[in-house]
């Protein structure tokens, strides 16, 4: 199937309220301006360099997530112009957004990523270290980022249990979180072999790839 008919086939499958991120990484603009000629708006990328390159050339109403894990040192070629950074794992990451956002006199959406996956390889925080963050004054000082939700990444595997307890453990913080933060309104989980479970538990916010682009190489 083209490009076109997997995203139509995808946006069909997802109930309303869900928003579809196309993660575009690895993949030429040809292929992202087949989605984008199909309405595709939202585009999502694991390197700052690619997304910034991609950002340049095309049109000027795509909005471009970074979805993957970010360098300190990078966040200054995106700060103009990213729309959502999904994979804030550290409040040093943070605070180098909120920096680099003031020089652009922008407030950049930010998702704070949880380690959910029972495995112990992927980035993120744990409930503690998020509660420390959002209890600090340090925190409340910072203008120009704003936490809009969670994100996370279930293990990989084929144990379809083991994945939907931990979409559920991220929906139970996400609730928890939205006590003491009750603008957050994104909870962004499920990729292309999970994202019914992750829509299931709650998911209101998914980023797929493979299953509208086709495989990518080398990963
Ligand atoms: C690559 C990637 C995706 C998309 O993965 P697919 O399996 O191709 O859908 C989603 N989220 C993150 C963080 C990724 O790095």
């Amino acid at each position: 199937m083209s490009i076109t008919q997997n995203l139509n086939k995808i946006k069909r499958s997802l109930p309303s309220g869900v928003t579809l991120v196309a993660v575009s990484k690895t993949k030429p603009e040809a292929d992202l301006m087949e989605a984008y000629n199909a309405g595709q708006r939202i585009f999502g990328e694991n390197k700052v360099q690619e997304m910034t390159r991609k950002w340049e050339s095309m049109p000027k109403d795509i909005q471009w997530h970074m979805i993957g894990h970010v360098q300190r040192n990078k966040v200054k070629y995106m700060a103009e112009y990213v729309a959502l950074v999904h994979g804030v794992d550290s409040f040093r990451l943070l605070k180098e957004i909120n920096k680099q956002a003031l020089k652009h006199n922008r407030v950049v959406d930010c998702l704070l990523q949880m380690h959910i996956a029972e495995e112990d390889s992927k980035f993120g925080l744990d409930a503690d270290e998020l509660k420390q963050i959002l209890a600090s004054d340090e925190f409340q000082q910072l203008k120009n980022v704003r936490i809009s939700g969670l994100m996370g990444m279930a293990t990989f595997t084929d144990d379809q249990v083991q994945i939907r307890r931990e979409f559920k453990t991220l929906k139970k913080i996400f609730d928890k979180t939205k006590e003491t933060l009750p603008e957050i309104d994104i909870l962004s989980m499920g990729m292309s072999g999970d994202y019914q479970i992750a829509i299931e538990e709650g998911a209101n916010m998914v980023r797929i790839g493979s299953s509208i682009f086709g495989a990518r190489n080398g990963h």
